[in-house]
């Protein structure tokens, strides 16, 4: 029934296009599964590196991204073997995975910083269901989700539809970028993430920037075709800087659940 009452939404959805872009008919629950199998998918592709200086800064940094996104999710942070793969994405419901090719491009942590904000804020707001929602998914996929499918269960076509979709999109053929008004809001969101991390905001257009360089060479890196880097996007960033710092200077992370209890009304500065 559910599903029978999504297909009559999505129609009405396609008829008003315009209006739609911030539409979602896949509560976080029902991308739970596909989120957790496409994870698998791709650490089970490349492999993970689960030690040394690297994973430890993918783990430090996605900590503290994680805390200042203020999301309760299951969070989860993969170094996947992939040098010749410039990418990185976030699941819905907080699986980050960071390719050993973004590195160089990252090239320090607040860099690795920009990169994660950006992904985890396409999480946080939902960009993977309003883009299904959009019908921006393929035919075929939209059929296999529409039919309570998990990723296992779907033909190829579906389930490279489906990853991508939800922002994999590195293995796949199917490379599905996420609209202007989506990218620019994590570009935002994601920077706001690395100013309360405590990450210096100025490497976001120093990287971007980085990025567009690359773009304009012979190869396309799969998280240039996905993420268009260009001069405009960074100095849009350069702009938000002074206006972000001024509105996350008195933020502080969240105290851990359960802790606020044991503090006694009025022991704060005694
Ligand atoms: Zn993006």
């Amino acid at each position: 029934m559910r599903h029978l009452l999504r297909a009559f939404l999505l129609l009405l959805s396609a008829l008003a296009p315009a209006a739609c872009a911030n539409l979602n008919f896949y509560p976080d629950e029902e991308l739970e599964p596909l989120s957790l199998q496409a994870y698998e998918e791709a650490t089970n592709e490349h492999g993970q590196i689960t030690a040394g200086p690297q994973y430890e800064m993918v783990q430090r940094v996605a900590q503290k991204i994680a805390a200042a996104s203020e999301e309760d999710f299951a969070w989860q942070a993969r170094l996947l073997k992939a040098d010749d793969t410039p990418n990185a994405f976030c699941l819905p419901n907080g699986r980050i995975a960071i390719y050993t090719g973004i590195l160089p491009i990252t090239q320090n942590e607040a860099g690795l910083a920009i990169v994660m904000g950006h992904e985890v804020a396409h999480a946080v707001l939902r960009h993977g269901g309003k883009r299904m929602t959009q019908g921006t998914l393929t035919n075929v996929g939209l059929a296999a989700v529409q039919a309570g499918l998990g990723l296992t269960e779907m033909g190829p076509d579906a389930k490279n539809g489906v990853m991508a979709a939800l922002g994999v999109g590195a293995q796949v053929t199917v490379l599905l970028p996420f609209s202007r008004e989506h990218e620019s809001e994590a570009d935002i969101e994601g920077l706001r993430y690395a100013i309360r991390a405590g990450y210096d905001p100025n490497e976001a257009p120093k990287l971007w920037e980085r990025m567009a360089q690359l773009s304009g060479g012979n190869s396309t890196p799969e998280w240039l075709s996905t993420h268009p880097g260009s001069e405009a996007r960074a100095q849009k960033l350069r702009e938000m800087i002074p206006v972000l710092v001024e509105q996350e200077k008195g933020w502080r992370p969240k105290p851990p659940a359960g802790d606020q209890k044991q503090v006694a009304p009025g022991a704060i500065g005694k």
